[in-house]
């Protein structure tokens, strides 16, 4: 029953306006001469990775609302769906160019001559080239060898580069390729001047560490920038995205809500939220946080799912506190529960009083949104009420609010039923 029915609190000590202008982040990580965490780039995949997802159909009206709201909300790419996939593909990728958008236009596609004539036609302004280098897929894909890779990468991206458009090389489940053959790989690419290689767990395998450490090496081999795309299958890719960063990358991919293929990819809204934690000003001032929830809004209901309960800043009760000691603090000061606050993200906390772990901290809070008046003795007794009916069955903040009303009416009974024997008494004594 914690949700956003609740009571809205005011951020009392907990505004943005209250918050020094100068912060020293105690959640910052040691200072790292590799770490991108306070200057990475979003290539925010929905359009692409996103449309891999089970539930999704996106017609050109919706693609091209989405794109608008993440543009708007300041991702720095958009990534779309490769225009050799379908017909309506490429005109779709034609479309969005056409926009004018801030965000740079990238489409996927494979490692192929082909694919990458067709994409350079439609206005984009850059390819992600991609192909398999693990030997899962090497021997029961696409059956290339490594020479054979290492030769129509470096014709591909030669072709695209000489179109003047942004090349990005990208191994697929590279943390299950041979680490030798995938550096000498991205070695060769780098040399011929691609503008970004990408890792990819495609599998989603991967735990922090090893990204830390694979990233970590391969910053030591190419001087280009070092993009990465991490699916979600153990949980881990917010994780591994800001590990990544860490280690030195510099750009992450992100679907909204996380969808793409199986259970998706790192989370838009959850990697924001990991994120503002880490680097304040760096976010703040280049992502419209306040559009997370539209955004999200948007694709949930054009995929059809709903948001996670847990989702981090949307989840209905990310901003819900129920304990008693936790009610009572944040009160006091949100900063006590509370790592994100909700206005950052045009959000509200709330205070979960209609429970038997209620205290009469939240209760009292509730009784003056009721725009009633008790002392805190009387505001104990009536929290005793409410937590015996709560002791019973489950309650709703309708149950809790007539318990208060009726309460608060009780006292007001009394009230009258004394002052008028005080006045009988008085007229009997006159
Ligand atoms: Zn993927």
């Amino acid at each position: 029953m914690c949700g956003t029915d609740g009571p809205a609190l005011p951020a009392a000590n907990g505004g943005a306006a209250s918050r020094p202008a100068t912060r020293s982040n105690p959640y910052q990580p040691v200072g790292d001469y590799l770490s991108n965490v306070g200057r990475f780039q979003i290539i925010e995949s929905t359009l692409r990775e996103g449309e891999q997802f089970a539930n999704a159909y996106f017609d050109t009206a919706i693609k091209i609302k989405i794109a608008k709201a993440l543009d708007e909300f300041g991702v720095d790419y958009i990534e779309l769906t490769s225009p050799a996939a379908s017909e309506q593909s490429r005109l779709d990728c034609i479309e969005i160019c056409k926009l004018g958008l801030k965000a740079k236009i990238l489409t996927h596609v494979r490692c192929d001559m082909r694919d990458a004539q067709l994409a350079v036609e439609t206005g984009v302004d850059g390819l992600d080239i991609v192909i398999g280098t693990s030997s899962f897929l090497r021997e029961h894909s696409h059956g290339k060898d490594m020479v054979y890779i290492t030769k129509t990468a470096l014709e591909v991206i030669e072709f695209v580069k000489s179109k003047g458009l942004e090349v990005r090389f990208s191994s697929e489940d590279s943390f299950r390729s041979d680490l030798v053959d995938l550096l000498s790989l991205y070695s060769a690419v780098d040399k011929a001047g691609v503008n970004r290689v990408g890792i990819a767990d495609t599998v989603g395998c991967a735990s922090p560490r090893q990204v830390y450490d694979l990233v970590r090496t391969l910053r030591g081999v190419v001087s280009c920038a070092i993009e990465t795309h991490f699916h979600n299958d153990t949980g881990c890719a917010i994780a591994n995205a800001f590990c990544a960063l860490e280690a030195g990358a510099t750009h992450v991919d992100t679907s909204v809500l996380g969808i793409g293929e199986r259970n998706g990819i790192t989370p838009l809204g959850g990697l924001m939220a990991r994120m503002v934690v880490t680097s304040p000003e760096y976010v703040e001032s280049k992502y419209k946080l306040s559009m997370i929830k539209e955004i999200e809004d948007l694709v949930a209901e054009a995929v059809q799912v709903n948001t996670p309960f847990n989702n981090p800043i949307t989840g209905f009760c990310a901003f819900t506190h129920k304990a008693g000691i936790h009610a009572k603090a944040i009160l006091n000061n949100p900063s006590t529960y509370e790592i994100l606050n909700p206005e950052d993200f045009g959000l509200t906390r709330y205070v979960h009083f209609a429970s038997r772990l209620t205290g009469w901290n939240a209760v009292k809070t509730r009784v003056g949104q009721l725009g009633l008046t008790m002392t805190d003795d009387q505001v104990k007794e009536c929290t005793a009420k409410i937590k015996a009916l709560a002791d019973v069955r489950p309650i709703a903040i309708d149950d809790a609010d007539s318990i208060i009303r009726s309460f608060h009416l009780s006292l007001q009974n009394g009230q009258n039923e004394t002052n008028a024997q005080n006045g009988a008494e008085n007229a009997v004594t006159a």
